[in-house]
């Protein structure tokens, strides 16, 4: 309908108008085609018979077939969307929860936040009216909390479930549940064509829908030279390279195609993107132009959305001869599966893909780069062989995929920290957690580790119930530690402050950028936001003198700092705002007082505390690993004798990223029952008082 009035408008403006209108009719026609041509489309009619005749569905489909962005509309043309109740598909990335929803906008030809939209954390765009709505998995999750049967749903799709993702697979669990008192809930699992049997299982043995895919052959290719793989534990770089080499060597040996390069995450794409500049602009004339494309799942959107522009015009005529401009994609895991780019011909797969990794004895999660599985491998290899037969380079040995990959790839479930979702599913009544229907049950140990976690935050009581603070952490869209550090900050007066903080360290990445021809300038930029007791304090200073430029874009320029991810910021912190609202806190500022602030963020990441030991080093509290503090921090050549660190990553050793000095007193004011006096002595001679509380042991032995 929106076409319609825009094609009248232009109408009258008689010198636009034949151009226009063919324009949009060209456009409409060929999206019209597009969705004909998709892979799901002649099974329109079987597919929407099958889902009336079972409450539960498996789809299977290859990747690209149509799955995510057809099903829900022609879930729509079938009358599914009748009431006004919605069709929700969940996307365990938000990049594709986005771009899908932007895509079906624009099929359907609405404006996208009005019958369709997405909703993905601290950002809504969807409204009233929404009745096709892509979300994350996470954010479905929520859902359960304000509507228990999510009642205005009449179909929901489980999208990309061989993700397997935490969100997922505990979604699994509550929507089976729920579909067995809701007759009238349609419940469809869709997956990669990947470990449909087990869901199929899972789900009382519901049927499967397989859509054959139409898929080229690809030929697979490994390296012969082994010691790339052999010395992966080393550094990063020596992957990168020979990924920026095989993009060359294709582009000058091969016939043209579009090139996908599997990498770990933005540095990574950052420094391939500038290798690939320097050495094309080395060899001068001599090749072709490429163009370089991004893709991981913080890059703006507007930046994604290129990825699925096609090839430039001039370029694409002549498509298939040897003068076409070859598109180069780098990529994360998003473009495993999530999201569909056509026209790749070349994969490069070095192997590696950065996962979550918990270690459930010590509590520490972090991010490693690791070999991904051979189930991965495959996916990867597939993205080159949609559109004719394609090549697959493989950055590692046939031995090496034969005997050293896993054949899937752990559930994250197994693998990360359950906080969260142990405190959402507390939320929603569920306190048997042992005999939660899991399709793979997270470790005992991880269970344990995260009601301790939270009873040491006060947010289950000793009985291993929900408290009145466990209640309200639950409110806000974050891990438990910033819930809680946020709630603290009405103790310390500082609200204002630490949602800023909070804000800032949701996007923390990506607030300052190093162009590599100005490095000097840009550190020394960033040096002065500088504020001797952390990195959380420098975040605020810089969000601080921001607010005060009234958000200028100028002034991230000249200072190297996002600008996007300062209006992101900006976004999360109007949410976290709202929601203070929520649990009746009022907005306070206490101007300049940084221990009221840094004792707020005690009190949420006590967990994260580590001392300078006699040796030099740096040793979690309660634990004894060795830590480090990020070269990037203003405490980096300080060397406190106590900090608190705001999360940990492992690249060559394990680094704390976003470090404030915090005093050890303090940490008996903010968890008495966590810490004990003697553990927290530093041979300073100041005797600390003796901590009073009960010990997490009746909680464990409950359990
Ligand atoms: P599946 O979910 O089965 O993997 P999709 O529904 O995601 O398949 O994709 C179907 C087709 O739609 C693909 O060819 C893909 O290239 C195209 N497509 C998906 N998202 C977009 C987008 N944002 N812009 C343009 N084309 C898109
Ligand atoms: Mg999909």
């Amino acid at each position: 309908k929106n076409v319609d009035k825009d094609t009248k408008h232009k109408t009258e403006d008689s010198s636009l108008r034949l151009d226009e209108m063919s324009d949009i009719e060209r456009k409409r026609h060929m999206i019209k085609e597009t969705k004909r041509s998709l892979p799901i489309y002649p099974f329109k009619k079987d597919l929407i018979n099958a889902i009336r005749e079972h409450q539960v569905l498996i789809i299977e489909g290859e990747t690209g077939s149509g799955k995510t962005t057809q099903i829900p509309q022609y879930l729509h043309e079938a009358g599914f969307n009748k009431d006004g109740k919605k069709v929700g598909c969940t996307q365990p990335r938000r990049v594709a929860a986005m771009s899908v929803a932007a895509r079906v906008a624009e099929e359907m030809g609405w404006k996208l936040g009005n019958q369709v939209g997405y909703s993905i954390r601290f950002e809504d765009c969807t409204s009233e009216r929404t009745i096709i709505k892509y979300m994350t998995d996470g954010m479905l999750l929520r859902e359960f909390l304000g509507e228990p049967d999510l009642a205005s749903y009449s179909v929901l799709i489980v999208d990309e479930a061989h993700e397997r993702t935490l969100h997922t697979d505990i979604l699994f669990g509550l929507v089976k549940d729920i579909a067995r008192f809701r007759p009238d809930l349609k419940l469809l699992i869709s997956s990669a064509t990947l470990d449909a049997q087990k869901f199929s299982e899972f789900f009382d043995d519901a049927p499967i829908f397989r859509i054959p895919g139409r898929r080229f052959p690809v030929d697979i290719y490994y390296t012969k030279a082994t010691y790339i793989w052999f010395m992966l534990q080393a550094p990063e770089a020596d992957y990168l390279d020979a990924a920026v080499v095989s993009v060359l060597q294709i582009h000058v040996t091969q016939p043209p195609g579009d090139i996908l390069v599997f990498l770990t995450g933005q540095e990574e794409i950052e420094t391939a993107n500038e290798m690939l500049l320097e050495r094309t602009r080395k060899l001068g004339g001599k090749i072709k132009e490429l163009i370089i494309l991004p893709i991981y799942s913080t890059l703006p959107s507007d930046m994604q959305a290129k990825i699925f522009e096609p090839t430039p015009p001039g370029a694409r005529k002549a498509s298939n001869t040897l003068s076409r401009v070859l598109q180069v994609v780098l990529a994360t895991n998003i473009a495993e599966t999530s999201l569909t780019i056509d026209g790749i011909v070349y994969v490069i797969d070095p192997g590696f893909s950065k996962q979550k990794s918990y270690n459930a004895r010590t509590g520490m999660e972090s991010l490693v780069v690791t070999p991904i599985s051979k189930a991965s491998a495959n996916q990867r290899a597939g993205r080159a062989g949609r559109v004719s037969a394609g090549k697959c380079f493989r950055l590692y040995t046939a031995w090496a995929y034969k005997n050293e990959l896993e054949d899937n790839t752990v559930p994250e479930i197994q693998r990360t920290n359950l906080g969260n979702v142990v405190l959402l599913l507390k939320s929603l009544g569920i306190n048997d957690l042992l005999n939660f229907d899991f399709m793979d049950p997270p470790p005992h140990e991880t269970l344990v580790l995260a009601l301790e976690q939270l009873y040491a935050l006060g947010a289950l009581n000793h009985m291993g119930e929900l408290t009145k603070l466990g209640r309200r952490m639950a409110e806000f869209p974050c891990e438990p530690m910033m819930s809680k550090m946020i709630l603290a900050s009405e103790k310390y007066k500082c609200s204002q402050e630490i949602i800023t903080i909070a804000a800032m360290l949701s996007v923390n990445n990506a607030i300052f950028y190093r162009p590599k021809d100005k490095l000097v300038h840009a550190d020394t930029a960033r040096q002065n936001f500088f504020c001797p007791s952390g990195d959380h304090l420098t975040l605020l200073n810089v969000y601080n003198h921001w607010a005060e430029t009234d958000f200028s874009t100028q002034w991230c320029y000249e200072n190297f700092v996002q600008h996007r991810s300062m209006k992101r910021a900006r976004d999360v912190r109007d949410q976290l705002e709202g929601l203070l609202e929520r649990v009746e806190i009022p907005l306070t500022s206490n101007e300049g007082d940084t221990i009221s602030i840094r004792k707020a963020i005690t009190a949420g990441y006590f967990y994260h505390t580590a001392r300078l030991s006699k040796s030099g080093q740096y040793k979690t509290v309660k634990h004894q690993q060795t830590v480090l503090i990020h070269p990037n921090s203003s405490l980096f050549e300080q060397h406190p004798r106590w900090l608190v660190y705001y999360e940990l990553v492992f690249t060559t050793k394990e680094f704390m990223r976003q470090t404030i000095e915090i005093e050890n007193q303090w940490l008996l004011e903010v968890a008495p029952h966590y810490y004990r006096a003697k553990e927290l002595e530093d041979g300073s001679g100041k005797k600390l008082p003796k901590a009073v509380g009960k010990s997490k042991d009746d909680l464990v032995r409950k359990y």
